[in-house]
């Protein structure tokens, strides 16, 4: 089952892989939210993307994203 984002409800997460970080991590592609995927996806957890690079000192850049898989319950 496909996981909506808890932040916008417009969109459901996607597990993704961020070049030159190590991940994978989760996102949704609507709001702009990112998840490590150790956290958990949730409303506490998740960070902009913009803040989410910037905190690791580099330039929110989209094509540094790449989509694995829909994130699902239980995996
Ligand atoms: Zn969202």
């Amino acid at each position: 089952m496909m996981i909506a984002c808890p932040y916008c409800h417009q969109d459901y997460v996607w597990e993704v892989s961020i070049s030159d970080l190590s991940g994978p991590f989760f996102m949704c592609f609507e709001c702009d939210t990112v998840w490590p995927a150790s956290g958990g996806i949730s409303d506490q957890k998740g960070q902009n993307y913009s803040d989410f690079m910037a905190q690791r000192g580099r330039t929110p850049d989209w094509n540094t994203i790449t989509k694995i898989r829909p994130a699902n319950k239980g995996s």
